[in-house]
C-alpha cells in the first residue's frame, strides 16, 4: 500500500524557489502544494531587517490560512564588496518592479572594473517551517562564489547566470535545478530541513 502523503504548502509566488523545493522533496512522503493551489493569495509584505525575520514572517503568516506544514524562505545576494548588497534587497535591487535581468545589469555595472579575487559573493537562505501560527524549526543555508564579468546559461533564476561557482567552473545559470541542490544556499537548507521533517514522521 502506498505511504499517505502529508500536505505542505510552499509560500512563495517565485516559480524558480518553487521547482528547486519541489526537486529536493521528491521522493518523500509530501504532497507539496502552491498557496495558489490552495486558494490562499499572496500578500505579505516583506518589511524585515533581516532573511530570518522575512521568512519567520511569511512562514507564521500563511500558517494561519491552512491546516497544514507551511514552508516558507527569504534569501538573497550578498556580495562583499558592496558591503553585504544587495542582501534582502536582493529581489528588488535596481527597482520596485525589478526583473531578473535589470537586476543583474545593475550588479554587473556596479562592480565593472572590479577584479575577480574582489567580486566574493554569497547566497544566503533561511527557512521556516510553521504549522498553525507556531513556529517549528528554522534551518540556514549559504554558498560562496564569485560575481562573473558576465552573466552565462539560463538556468536557474534571480543572479544565477552571474553567480560563479568556483569549484564547478560554471554560473550557477550553467546548472540544473537539482545539482544546484546539492550545493545551493537552499539545498543546504533543505537539507537540514529534511532531516527535521524526516524526524517528525
Ligand atoms: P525573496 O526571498 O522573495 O525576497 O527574493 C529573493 C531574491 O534573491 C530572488 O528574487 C533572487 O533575485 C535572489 N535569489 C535568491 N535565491 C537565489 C538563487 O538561488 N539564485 C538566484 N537568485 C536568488
Amino acid at each position: 500500500m502506498a505511504t499517505p502523503k502529508i500536505p505542505l504548502v510552499l509560500a512563495t509566488t517565485n516559480a524558480g524557489k518553487a521547482t528547486e523545493i519541489r526537486a529536493a522533496l521528491k521522493g518523500l512522503p509530501f504532497k507539496v502544494m502552491t498557496l495558489a493551489e490552495i486558494g490562499v493569495k499572496a500578500a505579505f509584505p516583506e518589511t524585515g531587517k533581516t532573511f530570518e525575520a522575512n521568512a519567520r514572517g511569511k512562514s507564521l503568516h500563511y500558517s494561519r490560512k491552512s491546516a497544514f506544514l507551511t514552508l516558507a524562505e527569504d534569501s538573497g545576494l550578498e556580495v562583499e564588496a558592496l558591503g553585504g548588497a544587495p542582501g534582502i534587497r536582493s529581489a528588488r535591487f535596481s527597482s520596485p518592479g525589478a526583473t531578473d535581468s535589470k537586476n543583474n545589469l545593475k550588479l554587473l555595472r556596479l562592480l565593472k572594473g572590479v577584479p575577480a579575487p574582489r567580486r566574493k559573493a554569497r547566497f544566503v537562505c533561511c527557512m521556516v517551517l510553521s504549522l498553525n501560527g507556531r513556529k517549528l524549526k528554522t534551518v540556514r543555508g549559504q554558498v560562496r562564489g564569485r560575481i562573473a564579468a558576465e552573466p552565462k546559461g539560463d538556468l536557474g533564476f534571480g543572479y544565477d547566470p552571474v553567480f560563479f561557482y568556483r569549484p564547478w567552473g560554471r554560473t550557477f545559470g550553467e546548472i540544473s535545478p537539482a545539482r544546484k541542490n546539492t550545493v545551493s544556499h537552499r539545498g543546504r537548507a533543505l537539507a537540514r530541513m529534511k532531516a527535521f521533517l524526516a524526524g517528525r514522521r
